[in-house]
């Protein structure tokens, strides 16, 4: 019998666990893959404070370390579902049934498919969601960013230090990133910004991506671009499946500014719920309180 189950590892999750440790619940965090979260694969984070630039991946280092460091017991499993038994849940997962008083859900989010022909089939053949993983890969190469978010432009600004030429496009003409990032791209030299089009087919050859087909959405216009490399980074989809609890049309989790859901007992932390700013910062914030409030539900209902 746990006091506290954490699902997720990223920085939400790690931070509860870290709150939850000093706070001397008996709790697990569990992991589906890898410790660290979507943060993780980001080349470089320049908005968590105290760490002008860090590595995504040595940042989670950080936390992980940190969390480690107080105790935190960390497994992989993977969450199937959550049942509600009066005061306890009990948390299904692959590796078998986990009783617990309190849930925190920080699973976060996934990248969201384009949905064009050729997407799926050339996905990891020149498709990809992950320009940190991949971008080595199109080292002296062409490749299309598709998408106007921080995360486009962030990567998009990555690629060009790698790629020969990067073609960014985006649907509209005002980008939704911070001007920072923005301002960057802008300045490369090899990133040609494409706006108001949008990507409708990825073309190969011999299996792997050679073209893509983009249409200019204000003279509905096509032409092909020949890149070897289509980074595709259009938002996230939370991951939430899982969990029977009040969620918004995106499947975010609905919390108040405690981070309760509609169930006592399970709270949400991070990407996976709705809330305006997705950081770490930020998540770590939700982390913490989820802990905080977690911690006052056990002892009432100890
Ligand atoms: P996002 O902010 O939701 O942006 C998604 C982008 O994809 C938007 O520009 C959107 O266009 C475009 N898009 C969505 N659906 C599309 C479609 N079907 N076809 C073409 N374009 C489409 O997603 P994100 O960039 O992944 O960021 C997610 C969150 O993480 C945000 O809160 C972001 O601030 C945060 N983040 C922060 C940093 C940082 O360094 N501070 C880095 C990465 C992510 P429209 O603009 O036209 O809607």
């Amino acid at each position: 019998m746990y006091d506290l189950i954490i699902i997720g590892g990223g920085p939400a999750g790690l931070t509860a666990g870290i709150y939850a440790q000093r706070a001397r619940l008996k709790t697990v965090l569990l992991e589906k893959q890898m410790v660290g979260g979507q943060i993780a694969v980001s080349d470089v984070i320049e908005n968590f404070p105290g760490f002008p630039s860090i590595s995504g991946a040595a940042l989670m280092e950080k936390f992980e370390e940190h969390a480690r460091g107080l105790g935190l017991e960390i497994r992989f499993a993977d969450v199937l579902n959550i049942e509600v038994e009066g005061d306890d849940k009990v948390v299904k997962t692959s590796e078998g049934d986990l009783r617990t008083r309190a849930v925190i859900v920080a699973t976060g989010a996934k990248p969201r498919r384009l949905g064009v022909p050729g997407e799926k089939e050339l996905t990891g053949k020149g498709v990809s969601y992950c320009a940190t993983c991949d971008g080595p890969f199109f080292r002296g190469r062409d490749v299309m960013v598709v998408g106007g978010g921080d995360t486009a432009v962030k990567e998009a600004a990555y690629l060009s230090k790698l790629a020969a030429r990067v073609y960014l496009v985006h649907r509209r003409d005002k980008f939704r990133a911070e001007k920072m990032h923005q301002e960057k791209v802008e300045a490369a030299a090899n990133i040609e910004i494409l706006r108001s089009h949008a990507l409708k087919e990825i073309k190969a050859e011999n299996g792997l991506v050679q073209k893509a087909v983009v249409m200019d959405l204000k003279t509905n216009e096509t032409k092909e671009i020949a890149v070897e490399g289509v980074f595709i980074f259009v938002g996230i989809n939370p991951t939430t499946d899982f969990v029977d609890v009040e969620k918004d049309g995106g499947g975010f989790i609905k919390t108040n500014q405690l981070m309760e859901t509609s169930v006592a007992g399970i709270y949400a932390a991070g990407d996976c719920r709705t809330t305006p700013l997705l950081q770490v910062v930020t998540a770590a914030g939700d982390g913490a309180t989820a802990a905080f409030m977690a911690e006052a539900y056990i002892e009432e209902h100890k």
